[in-house]
């Protein structure tokens, strides 16, 4: 089914002025709007940091930042637990939760191969809690099911193995949607097992914000103890948010303290956040649908998309129609306005604009179409032009040649 270029009820582009938040800063604005690489780009706007001025200047640290305090109390109550924890990222939220939840090794916490806990975060988990990570490979390809699961826990009373403690689910990862049965699932096989079970929901925001909505309280509830994202797609410059049980967070808050991780006068970054989530949260779903048109009209090219565009990212793989993705990244990096992408994975994030997918789009067509007239893309070596291959330098560490094997492995997703 072809899927016409999509409108939004909004302007992001208007949203930083040359008079409140300097010239510099628009053309940022204007910069961010046309890059892929990561939801985590995007640009506090004037009124989100007009907002942060307005807020209150407490000690955090003693309690005592009322607008810290709101922020966590409208997170708890949205998210159904009893209690929240701002911390400055997505990492810190999670390694305390861990760190909270393990007691004292040998212990053991089950993960997707592709887990952020245990790849993305410089190795924290052996780190901060002594733990082994027991890595499973879902065998849908997709997401771990309980059937995955419950083979590899580790119950016993084998001094050869380090028992199972915690499970960490990740939702979404790599923009995939985790079914919610399946988690369900998950969430009873722990509960019967007394393991803990973590939720990585950097990007659960995404999951809650499609029609029909999926309450972030349903969504939460199989798990002890989450971590949601503030700084990916609602847009907030900080910040990262903690929820579980009151005595979870108090214990979590403790560790919080012990690595360095409160902030004092934290009350301008907490409300930053909670104008992001008042004000951009409901934009969630508009970049869904601009990854569904960018999606389609790159289907429609013949380029292959290598995963389900459940939310936010699209997996592009134009080899599939004879262009090396590198030549695809260079041509995009040198249309007189850039377009960057983060090699195959291209993130729609709020501040994206219609134009820029719609562009990106017509940048892929019009190598498509030189190539069936040339029977070849433009060159002068390595499937690059040369002009382009310096702006793509600009913009990404060379990488040298991308084999194959090396993009499948990518596009096994998880990054
Ligand atoms: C970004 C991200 C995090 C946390 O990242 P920070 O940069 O530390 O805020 C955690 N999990 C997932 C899946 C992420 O994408």
């Amino acid at each position: 089914m072809t899927i016409p270029p999509i409108s939004i009820p909004y302007n992001p582009l208007s949203e930083v002025t040359v008079e409140v938040g300097g010239k510099e800063n628009v053309e940022s604005l204007q910069r961010v709007a046309r890059d892929f690489r990561s939801d985590t780009l995007t640009v506090p706007t004037d009124a989100q940091l007009l907002h942060s001025l307005k807020a209150s200047r407490g000690d955090d640290v003693y309690s005592e930042d009322p607008s810290t305090t709101a922020l966590e109390r409208r997170v708890a109550k949205l998210t159904g637990k009893e209690a929240a924890m701002f911390a400055v990222s997505g990492t810190m939220t999670n390694q305390l939760a861990i760190r909270t939840h393990m007691k004292q090794p040998p212990h053991s916490v089950i993960t997707d191969y592709r887990a952020h806990v245990h790849k993305m975060e410089a190795g924290g988990i052996a780190m901060f809690s002594q733990a082994t990570t027991h890595q499973l490979f879902p065998s849908n390809g997709l997401h771990l099911t309980a059937e995955d699961i419950e083979p590899q826990l580790q119950l016993g009373t084998n001094i050869h193995i380090s028992p199972t403690r915690l499970i960490c689910l990740e939702n979404t990862l790599s923009g995939i949607i985790f079914p919610q049965e399946e988690i369900v699932k998950i969430g009873e096989l722990a509960k019967q097992n007394d393991i803990g079970l973590h939720l990585d929901g950097a990007r659960i925001w995404n999951v809650a914000a499609d029609p029909p909505h999926t309450s972030l309280t349903e969504l939460l509830e199989p798990f002890d103890s989450a971590s949601l994202c503030l700084s990916k797609g609602l847009g907030a410059p900080i910040g990262s948010i903690l929820v579980g049980s009151k005595e979870f967070i108090e214990r979590a808050k403790w560790f919080r303290k012990a690595f360095g991780g409160g902030i004092r006068q934290c009350g301008g970054i907490a409300a930053s956040a909670d104008y992001a989530l008042t004000h951009h949260f409901p934009r969630l779903a508009h970049t869904h649908k601009l990854a569904k048109r960018l999606e389609g009209g790159l289907k429609e090219l013949g380029v292959n998309i290598a995963a389900p565009v459940d939310t936010n990212m699209v997996f592009f793989q134009p080899q599939a129609i004879g262009l090396p993705l590198d030549a695809v990244m260079a041509r995009l990096a040198a249309l007189p306005n850039p377009i960057i992408v983060g090699r195959e994975r291209c993130v729609v994030h709020h501040q994206i604009t219609p134009q820029a997918v719609e562009d990106f789009i017509a940048c892929v067509r019009e190598m498509r179409e030189e190539k069936k007239a040339n029977g070849q893309v433009e060159e002068d070596g390595e499937g690059i032009r040369r002009a382009d291959k310096e702006k793509l330098e600009y913009y990404n560490e060379p990488k040298g040649k991308t084999t194959d094997a090396v993009l499948r492995k990518q596009a096994a997703l998880g990054y």
